[in-house]
């Protein structure tokens, strides 16, 4: 990362010019729990951000992209998170959408889909989880089904009944791309097709779900006769699972990096706490603050090792390690901040937010039991679990 000195000066310097002005109320908005924060404001933010190029910016210059190399992009998303610029709206087009359109998508989706990800016009969200597939995503139910003139055109499109759960930032996204099973009688990873739906129709449905901290970052989304273009199909019909698991080989890229400069920013917080509250003086406290810091070191070598090699289980124990390491961060918070953080003014702060949100780290991406699971079977070699009666027999 040394030879970069250049380019890691001209992000920050950017960053520095431009989180002033209109934006300098932007800084620090949007952390974990905080996703309700100024959404406006940060989406306007992200707009400019792509104005000048510094979106998307680990895609290929011919996607629109700015073609970073894996240091450079380390970079941008470290000093991002260091300029205390806002949590990102778009990120999950960015970041799992577009990639998998480059790598899986028609020349044609690609062209339609990946220039307003890039400009910040159209947000997505995730439809995989629902109510009966979650760690098990080859259990989904929601059909879709290609019918003559169900398409906007008058031509063939696809019909979704169901409902998927979970679904971060439905309540704004303006697509989401759903695993549907779309062969009748098809079961497990069969059968399924990755579809891109469109979700401003009145066959889609969004109802928040209420979090611990009283806000909704996450939604149900029902389909009732959802219709979506036949060539809306990322991959084959019936080849979903390939790219639906090709996503989730996306979802931790470099920008778990920058996600560490956010938590040492985090640590930093809550160091000042206890010497304000002076809990400081407790030297088991002191102790835990010191081993947070030093586990924080060894999750950023395992992260920069990570991205150097193919993606594999060393995924699965990257992701046990920070999401330990986060929750544990939002247990300190409190035990920093003394009888302060037994109380509220009537909204939770910041780092109550932090405490309740960071609950959900050890759960999305794959909680803590399936990264095991992942490591026993690839890494340890140990049998794989029986999944349903059919096979424990
Ligand atoms: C904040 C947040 C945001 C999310 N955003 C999205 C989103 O945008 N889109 C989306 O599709 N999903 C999203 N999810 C859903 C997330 O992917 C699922 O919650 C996760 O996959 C777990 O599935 P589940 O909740 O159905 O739990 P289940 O799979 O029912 O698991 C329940 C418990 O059983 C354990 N368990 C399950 N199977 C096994 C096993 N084989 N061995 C051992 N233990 C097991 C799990 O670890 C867990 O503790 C989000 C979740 C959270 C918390």
């Amino acid at each position: 990362m040394e030879n970069h000195g250049r380019f890691r000066r001209e992000v920050a310097t950017w960053l520095a010019d431009n989180l002033t002005g209109e934006f300098a109320g932007v800084r620090g908005l949007g952390g974990p729990g905080r996703e309700h924060e100024a959404f406006e404001a940060r989406l306007a933010w992200e707009r400019h951000l792509a104005a000048a190029g510094w979106t998307c910016v680990g895609w290929p210059t011919q996607f629109g992209g700015r073609g970073l190399s894996l240091a450079e992009q380390v970079i941008f998303h470290e000093e991002y998170a260091a300029s205390g610029a806002p949590a990102r709206v778009s990120h999950l087009g960015e970041q799992l959408l577009g990639p998998t359109l480059i790598a899986f998508g028609t020349p044609e989706q690609q062209r339609r889909f990946l220039p307003p990800i890039r400009a910040v016009e159209q947000l997505w969200c995730q439809g995989y989880s629902e109510p009966g597939a979650g760690s098990d995503l080859a259990a989904v139910s929601t059909t879709a089904r290609l019918e003559p003139g169900a398409g906007g055109d008058g031509g063939p499109g696809w019909i979704l009944n169901g409902q998927k759960i979970w679904t971060s930032l439905a309540h704004v996204a303006d697509w989401c791309f759903v695993v549907a099973r779309t062969e009748p009688g098809s079961t497990r990873h069969h059968g399924l097709s990755y579809l891109l739906v469109p979700m401003d129709q009145p066959g889609v449905t969004v109802r928040p779900i209420t979090q611990l901290t009283g806000t909704s970052e996450f939604n149900e989304v029902f389909f009732d006769d959802a219709r979506t273009e036949a060539g809306l199909v990322v991959g084959e019909p019936g080849d979903g699972w390939r790219v639906a698991m090709g996503t989730l080989g996306f979802e931790r890229g470099v920008s778990t990096l920058g996600q560490q400069i956010g938590f040492r920013r985090e640590l930093d917080g809550i160091v000042a706490q206890a010497r304000a509250t002076g809990t400081i003086d407790d030297p088991v406290l002191r102790d835990d603050l010191a081993r947070a810091r030093i586990d924080l070191r060894v999750l950023r070598a395992h992260a920069l090792r990570t991205l150097q090699r193919e993606p594999g289980p060393d995924v699965a124990v990257g992701k046990l390690l920070w999401a330990g390491w986060h929750r544990r961060l939002g247990e300190l918070a409190m035990r920093a901040r003394g009888a302060r953080g037994l109380t509220t003014g009537g909204d939770l702060d910041e780092w109550q937010r932090l405490l309740l949100f960071s609950r959900a780290d050890t759960i999305y991406g794959g909680s803590d039991e399936i990264q095991r699971n992942i490591i026993a079977e690839r890494v340890l070699g140990l049998p794989k679990e029986p999944r349903n009666t059919e096979e424990r027999r």
